[in-house]
């Protein structure tokens, strides 16, 4: 855990932000509430380079050498002072060596010479320009370079012109992505110290929830949510810890709820959270930790409850989702997913937003957010447009799977009309 972190009770950070209403809450307060909830882990592992990609990095690496090492032809060609070309007419040098990737040629070059140079090869001491194998003529053993195709400099690389030693390579928070890999690569480094991955426990709650493999029966539905959340969760790169579908009994839910809490960092529930609904879930999560429930200003995805669940000297972050399928991916991909990200110790840029034309008109009341599933493409004028996924009723998982991006239609915008500008967040491949 930071320590330089205060662990904030709720009311703690109720009372800091400004506007506060667990009854209606905008999703910009969730997210800055959240922001307050959750601290990183913040216990290291060194893993081998080769098993750390999507890890995030715990610390800043400085570059140990500089890369390149030294200063390299970008070209096969050949080797010279730049001094050596005159302005206004054609230079002829005469070649007086080879040298190759790999070796450093150690012979010395007088002026009106030059060297016979391979693609990363070190430059011969003194020569500071690379003429390209394909731009001279050469007759016996000198070259001729037409006037004025060369300058001073050209086609060699620096030492350290990308990465230099002593400078900082990458900064702890860093994803670490192919390049990033490739690049810890280049530096020799063969293992990488990252966080430890957050342990996400998972379960579905609900009477009329059955799990895979079960008989179906009246009134009975597949539990669809273990899937989407246990894709989401992997996505993001933490530890699944799938717990199944706990039946609606006080006993089964206190006993899912406090192995949850002694083995993850984060517990993520569905079901059981919305106004009204004569279940235990809501009675247990508050006996045994300190959770606000909210009704957020969006949709679909209105009912959430959020807090930590309490076990011995343990405690875990609570996020419990609604019960339809579209609102958990919904929520999820709008605060729980910047949530586990800060719980990763991710420095995570923002997703950037999409603005494309929306081919249909929209109702949007003002005071909420919604998210509408979009197909965005291209029209004839190759502007982007987006179009909505047919029925956009919160169960509909159908619509999600049709969609490339969630439309956000933010707190405070009306109606759209057609052709309006609308923002798109896209999926990417997470949802
Ligand atoms: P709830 O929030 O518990 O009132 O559930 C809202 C709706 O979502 C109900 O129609 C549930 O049957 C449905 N639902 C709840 N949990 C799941 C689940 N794990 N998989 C599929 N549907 C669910
Ligand atoms: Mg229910």
């Amino acid at each position: 855990m930071n320590p330089s972190l205060p662990q904030l009770s709720l009311n703690e950070i109720a009372e800091r932000l400004q506007g506060y209403d667990p009854q209606a809450l905008s999703a910009s307060h969730v997210n800055a509430f959240l922001a307050q909830l959750v601290q990183p882990v913040r216990e290291q592992e060194t893993v081998a380079l080769m098993q750390a990609h999507g890890r995030i990095l715990a610390v800043d690496v400085i570059s140990p050498i500089s890369v390149p090492p030294h200063d390299n032809s970008a070209m096969d060609g050949y080797a010279l002072r730049g001094v050596d070309l005159p302005a206004a007419q054609a230079t002829a040098l005469k070649v007086v060596g080879t040298a190759f990737a790999g070796a450093a040629w150690q012979g010395t070059v007088q002026s009106g010479e030059c060297v016979r140079i391979m693609t990363g090869a070190i430059m011969p001491h003194g020569l500071d320009t690379v003429a390209p194998q394909e731009l001279v003529q050469i007759k016996d053993d000198t070259i001729l370079i037409p006037a004025g195709l060369l300058q001073a400099g050209d086609n060699r690389r620096l030492a350290g012109e990308d990465l230099m030693a002593g400078r900082p390579a990458l900064s702890a928070g860093t994803r670490l992505s192919p390049a990033a890999c490739g690049l810890l690569a280049s530096l020799g480094l063969p293992t990488v110290q990252v966080w430890r991955r957050p342990k996400v426990a998972y379960f579905s709650t609900g009477d009329e929830i059955l799990s895979l493999g079960e008989a179906p029966r009246e009134g009975a539905v597949y539990d669809s949510n273990r899937y989407t959340v246990a894709g989401m969760v992997q996505a993001l790169g933490c530890e699944l810890i799938d717990m199944g579908v706990v039946r609606d009994e006080p006993e089964a839910l206190e006993h899912a709820f406090r192995s949850a809490a002694v083995q993850a960092d984060a517990i993520i529930t569905s079901g059981g959270v919305s106004v009204g609904e004569a279940d235990y879930t809501k009675a247990m999560m508050k006996k045994l930790g300190d959770v606000a429930f909210w009704r957020i200003a969006m949709r679909p995805g209105r009912p959430m409850a959020v807090g930590r669940i309490q076990q011995a000297d343990r405690s875990a972050l609570l996020f419990g989702l609604p019960g339809n399928p579209v609102a958990v991916m919904v929520t999820f991909a709008a605060f729980v997913r910047p949530a586990l990200q800060q719980l990763m110790g991710w420095q995570a840029p923002e997703l950037p937003m999409l603005k494309a034309k929306s081919t249909e008109a929209l109702r949007k009341k003002p005071g909420r957010t919604e998210y509408q599933r979009g197909i965005v493409g291209h029209n004839a004028a190759g502007e982007l447009v987006v179009s909505i996924t047919g029925n956009q009723g919160s169960g509909v998982l159908s619509s999600m799977v049709q969609a490339n991006g969630l439309i956000v239609l933010g707190h405070a915008q009306g109606n759209v009309a057609v052709g309006d500008w609308v923002d798109v967040m896209m999926f990417d491949g997470h949802l």
